[in-house]
């Protein structure tokens, strides 16, 4: 596995192995790899000739309030990750390769990016993520992306910019994987103190109490949201969203009858976690 810094390195890797008609699959992450991260490398690399894995702690999707400062970051540890799973490129670059000085634009999506993680973690959210996200397919021009579906508002957003702007790529949503109690993996898990953790798994539990209810025959968004919160309170989580939207345009809905997502946000103990749950509708 190769670990390159500079976008002209993989510009030149990646035109290397087009001209050996190689397709190309691309992994973006920041880092601080676990399993989640590994089920993307693994299915890139089912896939195609030169598996791309982008590291890149991205600052402009952080708030002046979050985590950048101390996000964990361990090159060692995730290059040996990587090329455990077979990845060709490690591409981590700097913050200044990406956004060199007099960098002026910023890719924003309307309408998606206002709700959930945009109303709680601001529009420069995922202003910073479809940016960085452009830039790479710019980069890279994979001919498929891969994204976890444990940020599902991401992959919204990210096939919006492949919509609108007719970018040649194709995004595949990968499944949440998660611990053994259920808490999807995340590289913020490490926040967790021992309490915290066994309290984390309480989101998890509470998306599926509320899939029970959906599968016991009742579709009301109502009844649903309440079987949830009830696992909630019982586990005093600081509650940021819990709600049911449509799982294409994420609008609000009464009831299950297209597919639907159900996503939760909490602190919990020092960190900010999500998770979801697709819930399917007859009528999709
Ligand atoms: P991150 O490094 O947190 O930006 O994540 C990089 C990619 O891995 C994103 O597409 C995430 O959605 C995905 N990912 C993170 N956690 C999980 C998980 N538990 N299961 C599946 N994919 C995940």
């Amino acid at each position: 596995m190769k670990i390159l810094r500079t976008i002209a390195e993989v510009r030149a890797a990646v035109r290397a192995a087009r001209a050996e008609g190689e397709t190309v699959g691309l992994v973006p992450t920041m880092g601080a790899f676990h399993e989640g991260h590994l089920s993307l490398m693994r299915a890139a690399r089912e896939q195609h000739d030169l598996v791309v894995v982008s590291l890149f702690v991205n600052p402009t999707q952080f708030a002046a309030n979050e985590d950048l400062s101390t996000y964990p970051r361990d090159e060692g540890r995730d290059s040996a990750l990587a090329e455990g799973e077979g990845v060709d490129i490690l591409f981590a670059p700097t913050p200044s390769e990406i956004y060199p000085d007099g960098f002026a634009t910023t890719i924003h999506v309307a309408g998606i990016t206002e709700v959930l993680d945009g109303a709680s973690r601001g529009a420069h959210h995922f202003d910073g993520v479809a940016t960085v996200v452009t830039k790479l397919f710019g980069i890279v021009t994979p001919d498929v992306a891969y994204f976890g579906q444990k940020d599902a508002q991401q992959v919204l957003v990210v096939r919006r910019v492949v919509r609108d702007l007719d970018l040649d790529v194709r995004i595949e949503a990968c499944p949440i994987v998660r611990e053994l109690d259920g808490l999807a993996m995340s590289s913020r898990n490490v926040y967790l103190d021992a309490d915290a953790r066994v309290q984390a798994s309480a989101l998890n539990r509470s998306l599926d109490a509320a899939e029970a209810v959906f599968a016991s025959g009742k579709s009301d968004g109502e009844s649903i949201r309440a079987a949830a919160d009830r696992v909630l309170a019982d586990a005093s989580i600081d509650v940021e969203y819990l709600e049911l939207r449509d799982a294409e345009t994420l609008q609000p809905v009464d009831a299950v009858e297209r597919d639907a997502l159900l996503l939760v946000a909490a602190r919990v103990g020092a960190a900010r976690l999500i998770d979801n749950h697709l819930l399917r509708g007859v009528a999709s």
